[in-house]
């Protein structure tokens, strides 16, 4: 349930109202916005709910108490109805910019992690990706560079400005994983690893959650829910196709989650149609189709050799390759951005 604050509401008021939450064994997490402080109460609340309504409602300085029906909640909208923004070092994600992270699957050496540094930067991109740690289907194939990998991406932030995202594929890589990276990434086979979800939750760095290949809309923001009720407020959505009878593509592309997210949630949402979609040729058109319904950006894999990957050979693009989905991208974007001003 949330206790909505009234507007003058004192410190001394909303503390008392978080101090009986806490007494009943509950979690109080509260929220400053526009109209004032919201403080949602988080726990088993079971049959305990109607006399707590009644009592939270007659406590000094309590305008309302709504009883909440969704599972997840501090990831809600209802809760925190404004967008949450994110910064990391230049780049904003979440306010209506368009956030273009882009690089190659794995890091496999400096010069090629440089070399598409450079040219994803020069046609725009505001934050690099590359895998240090990757989680692949076969134990035989590449594992990634780990933290020799970790290195280079560190370098390659300096050598650009721009901030570097990878993934972290468990808890014992979370600290080392932190120290070099500015974005932790959770990948799809880890969505619902929960002792990882918490131990990201409690770092300094903002996350992005990749969406379980298997994972309704509502399993996915409960493992957000996860995250953030650990302590870590930055979380960024990512939709990177689901597994359904469809072959002829890697996974099948959510479009529609999209929209629907930015109804349930406040979280930024990016969309991933590489690994989506698994063939170069698909990732501009539905690279385009994520902007449309209002992505806030998206996540591309980009080589300057793809076919000598050693991942994800087919799905990366060509620095020109991104070149000309850039300049595609950035006017559809400025137009959407007029197309959906003041709807939500
Ligand atoms: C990745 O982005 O490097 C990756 C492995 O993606 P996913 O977890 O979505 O498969
Ligand atoms: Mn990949």
């Amino acid at each position: 349930m949330f206790v909505v604050m009234t507007v003058g509401a004192s410190e001394a008021e909303i503390l008392g109202v978080k101090s009986q939450i806490l007494a009943e064994g509950l979690t109080p997490f509260d929220h400053v916005g526009a109209g004032g402080t919201t403080i949602a109460v988080v726990g088993e609340i079971g049959s305990r709910k109607p006399a707590l309504l009644e009592r939270f409602e007659g406590l000094p300085g309590v305008a309302s108490v709504t009883p909440i029906s969704r599972p997840f909640k501090l990831t809600s909208r209802e809760f925190h109805p404004e967008d949450t923004v994110i910064r990391v070092l230049d780049a904003v994600i979440g306010d209506g910019s368009l956030t273009m992270m882009a690089g190659p699957c794995s890091v496999e050496s400096r010069e090629q992690l440089f070399e598409t540094a450079d040219a994803v930067k020069a046609a725009g991109a505001t934050i690099l990706r590359g895998g240090a740690f990757k989680p692949r289907t076969s134990p035989y194939a590449f594992q990634g560079l780990g933290i020799q990998g970790l290195r280079f991406l560190a370098e390659a932030r300096e050598r650009t400005g721009l901030p570097v995202i990878t993934e972290v594929m468990e808890p014992s890589q979370v600290d080392i994983v932190a120290e070099y990276a500015d974005i932790l990434q959770i990948g799809t086979r880890n969505m619902q690893n929960y002792s990882l979800l918490r131990d990201v939750g409690r770092v300094a760095r903002p996350v992005m959650l990749k969406r379980g290949y298997g994972a309704t809309i509502e399993e996915w923001l409960m493992a957000a829910e996860y995250i953030v009720s650990s302590g870590n407020p930055n979380v960024i959505l990512c939709e990177r196709g689901i597994r359904t009878f469809e072959t002829y593509t890697r996974n099948t592309f959510d479009l529609a989650a999209v929209p629907l997210l930015d109804r349930l949630t406040h979280l930024p949402v990016i969309v991933d149609p590489s690994h989506a979609t698994g063939k170069r040729w698909l990732v501009k058109p539905l690279a385009l189709g994520g902007i449309a319904v209002g992505a806030d950006g998206v996540m591309v894999e980009v080589h300057p050799r793809p076919d000598e990957a050693l991942s994800d050979a087919e799905q990366q693009l060509t620095l020109e390759q991104f070149r000309d989905m850039m300049d595609a991208i950035v006017p559809l974007h400025a137009y959407v951005r007029g197309v959906y001003a003041g709807t939500s």
